[in-house]
C-alpha cells in the first residue's frame, strides 16, 4: 500500500487544516487504503479462496513496514528473487520492518486457510523459494541490521541482513563468522540451510557459529531457541532451512581475524584440468584448515578458450602462504594470478555479481566424500560448451573443521563431505534464450556425474528435486526433523523449502 504517499498526504492536510495531534496520530496508524478489493489467492495445499478487502486493508494497518499489492508503487520491485526465470505474482507482499511485523503477517497466512506462503531475505533461491504465484511473500528486505559486541565477540543480526553487512560491521574489530562467498546472499536463506565459504575449513559452516536465534514459528510466537531453550527448534534451524519459522535473529559467536588475508584468483589454461582435478583430489582433503580453494573448469560461451581456475583464501600467517599455495602454482604457467595479501572484506565482495537478473541459471549439485578419478575423466574429457551459455562445474571446498562436527549434532547431515559439487549454466535471459536446452544439457551431464555423489546442499536446490530425494537427503535426522516440524508447524505453514512434512494432524 502506498503508505509513504499517504503520510505526505495526511501530512499536507494536517499543515493546512491544522488538525489537532491526536487526531494527526489517529489518522497515521487508522487503515491506510479504505477501498482494498477483494482478491483471489491460494492456500499451501492449492486450494482457492478469496481474501476480503477489509482483512487486507487490516493486516497493513498492523504493519510498521509496508503491504504491497499488485499495481502498488514497489511491487513490481519487491516480488522479484535474483533468478529472473522466477516470474511469480504473489497476492500480497509483506515488507517487514521487524519482528512484530513478521508476527502479523504469520497470523494473517495461518488464519487465511494456510495462504501459501513464501519468504525473502537475500532473494538467492535456485529453486524459487522465496516467491510464489498468488500467496503471500514476506520479505524480510528492510528488516536489515547487525550489532556487534566486540569485548563479548557476539553479533546480533536481523532475519533480512545479508552477508556483506555482517562483514563489514564485525571486522570494523578485526572479528568475523564464517559466511558464504557472495555478499549479496541473504543470511536468512544462507545461515539455516548451512553456510559454506572462505573460512569454513577453519571455523565451520555459519550454522556452527550460532549461539542462539529468535523465530516467529506458525503459531504466531515469537521464541528464543538455543542450547539452553527451545533446544529442538535450535536444533533443527541449524540446517532444516526455513522449516520451522522465520528467523528474525541471530547470535553469532565471533572470531578474531586479521584485515588482511592472502586471497584472490589463480587461472589456468584447460589443458592443465585432469593435473588439477588429480592434484585437488589429493591435497584438497588434506589441505590445512586455513586454506579454502574452490576449483573451477569453464567453458564461456562464444568459443572462448575453456579455463581451469582456483579461488582461495589463505587465513593463516601471512607468511605461510606460498608453502600451502605451492601444489597449486606447481600446476604450471598460469594464464593469471591475483593471488595477494587482500582486505577479507574486499575479497569477500569479489565475486559478487553486477547485474545477477541479466542471467539465466540452472544448476545441479551433490556431495562428493572423495573426488574420485572417474569424476574427474566425466568434468575433464566430457564438459562440452556451448556458443550462447557459460558450462561450469565447481566444487565449493568442505571438510577441515565442518567436518568434525558430529552428524547428529545439528539437522545438517552430510558431515563427511569433502566437496560441494556444483554443474552449472548460465545464458543471457530473456524471450529469446533456449532456457530449456541449456537445462537439459546440464540434467544429461549430472546423470553420469550423480551416482557418485550422496545427497545435495539444500541451498542449491533446483525445483526439480523430488520430495523422496529430499527426505534422504536429511539422512538419520531426518526423524527428528520430522518430529520438530510437528511440533512448531503441524500444518506446513513453512512450505517453500526443503520441505520437511508433518506428519501429525493438527
Ligand atoms: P532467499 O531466496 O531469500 O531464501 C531462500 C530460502 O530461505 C527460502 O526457503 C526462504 O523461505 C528461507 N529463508 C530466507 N530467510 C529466512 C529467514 N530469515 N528465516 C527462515 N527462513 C528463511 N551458499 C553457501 O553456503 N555458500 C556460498 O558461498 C554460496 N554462494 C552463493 C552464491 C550465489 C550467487 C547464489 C545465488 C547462491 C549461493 N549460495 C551459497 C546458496 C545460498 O546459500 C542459497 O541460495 C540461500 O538460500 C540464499 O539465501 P537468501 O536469503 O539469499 O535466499
Amino acid at each position: 500500500m502506498k503508505r509513504r504517499a499517504f503520510l505526505r498526504s495526511a501530512l499536507a492536510a494536517a499543515a493546512t487544516a491544522a488538525i489537532p495531534q491526536q487526531h494527526l496520530l489517529a489518522a497515521l496508524y487508522q487503515p491506510l487504503r479504505q477501498d482494498v478489493p477483494d482478491i483471489p489467492a491460494v492456500t499451501g495445499d492449492g486450494r482457492e479462496l478469496t481474501l476480503r478487502g477489509r482483512d487486507i486493508a487490516e493486516l497493513g494497518a498492523r504493519l510498521r513496514g509496508h503491504l504491497l499489492l499488485a499495481g502498488d508503487d514497489g511491487y513490481e520491485d519487491a516480488r522479484q528473487i535474483l533468478n529472473p526465470s522466477f516470474d511469480k505474482r504473489p497476492a500480497l507482499i509483506a515488507r517487514v520492518a521487524g519482528a512484530a511485523d513478521v508476527r502479523a503477517a504469520v497470523d494473517f497466512a495461518r488464519d487465511h486457510g494456510g495462504l501459501l506462503l513464501a519468504v525473502k531475505c537475500g532473494g538467492h533461491s535456485f529453486s524459487g523459494a522465496s516467491t510464489c504465484d498468488r500467496g503471500m511473500m514476506i520479505d524480510l528486505s528492510p528488516f536489515r541490521n547487525v550489532r556487534v559486541d566486540p569485548a563479548a565477540r557476539r553479533a546480533w543480526v536481523t532475519g533480512g541482513s545479508l552477508l556483506g553487512h555482517v562483514d563489514h560491521e564485525t571486522m570494523a574489530y578485526g572479528l568475523v563468522a564464517p559466511f558464504g562467498t557472495v555478499s549479496h546472499t541473504g543470511v536468512g536463506g544462507l545461515v539455516t540451510q548451512g553456510g559454506f565459504g572462505r573460512l569454513g575449513r577453519r571455523f565451520g559452516l555459519s550454522i556452527d557459529n550460532l549461539e542462539s536465534v529468535q523465530v516467529v514459528t506458525a503459531d504466531g510466537r515469537l521464541l528464543h531457541a538455543s542450547a539452553e531453550e527451545n533446544e529442538n527448534l535450535f536444533w533443527g534451524v541449524r540446517g532444516g532451512g526455513g522449516n520451522f519459522g522465520v528467523v528474525t535473529n541471530f547470535e553469532f559467536r565471533l572470531h578474531p581475524l586479521q584485515q588482511k588475508v592472502v586471497g584472490g584468483r589463480i587461472m589456468f589454461p584447460l589443458e592443465v584440468a585432469r593435473d588439477a582435478l588429480a592434484m585437488y583430489a589429493d591435497y584438497g582433503a588434506e589441505m590445512p584448515d586455513e586454506l579454502y580453494a574452490d576449483l573451477s573448469v569453464t567453458l564461456p560461451p562464444g568459443g572462448q578458450p575453456g579455463v581451469v581456475g582456483f579461488s582461495v583464501c589463505y587465513s593463516g600467517p601471512a607468511g605461510d602462504a606460498e608453502k600451502a599455495l605451492a601444489p597449486i602454482r606447481a600446476l604450471g604457467k598460469p594464464l593469471s594470478d591475483d593471488i595477494k595479501a587482500v582486505d577479507y572484506v574486499a575479497l569477500q565482495r569479489s565475486g559478487d555479481i553486477d547485474d545477477p537478473r541479466a542471467t539465466g541459471i540452472y544448476l545441479k549439485s551433490g556431495f562428493l566424500a572423495s573426488l574420485s578419478p572417474a569424476v574427474a575423466e566425466i568434468v575433464a574429457g566430457g564438459l562440452e560448451g556451448h556458443p550462447e551459455r557459460v558450462t561450469r562445474v565447481a566444487f565449493q571446498h568442505s571438510g577441515g573443521a565442518i567436518g568434525r562436527v558430529d552428524p547428529l549434532a545439528t539437522a545438517f547431515a552430510q558431515r563427511d563431505a569433502k566437496y560441494n559439487m556444483l554443474g552449472i549454466t548460465g545464458w543471457r535471459y530473456g524471450p529469446d534464450a533456449n532456457a530449456k536446452a541449456h537445462m537439459d544439457y546440464m540434467r544429461g551431464f549430472w546423470k553420469d556425474i550423480e551416482p557418485h555423489t550422496h545427497g545435495f546442499y539444500t541451498a542449491d536446490m533446483v525445483p526439480d528435486v523430488s520430495q523422496q530425494e529430499i527426505q534422504a537427503n536429511y539422512r538419520a535426522n531426518h526423524e527428528r526433523l520430522v518430529a520438530v516440524k510437528n511440533r512448531y508447524d503441524p500444518t506446513n505453514l513453512f512450505r517453500l523449502n526443503a520441505n520437511v512434512k508433518p506428519t501429525v494432524k493438527a
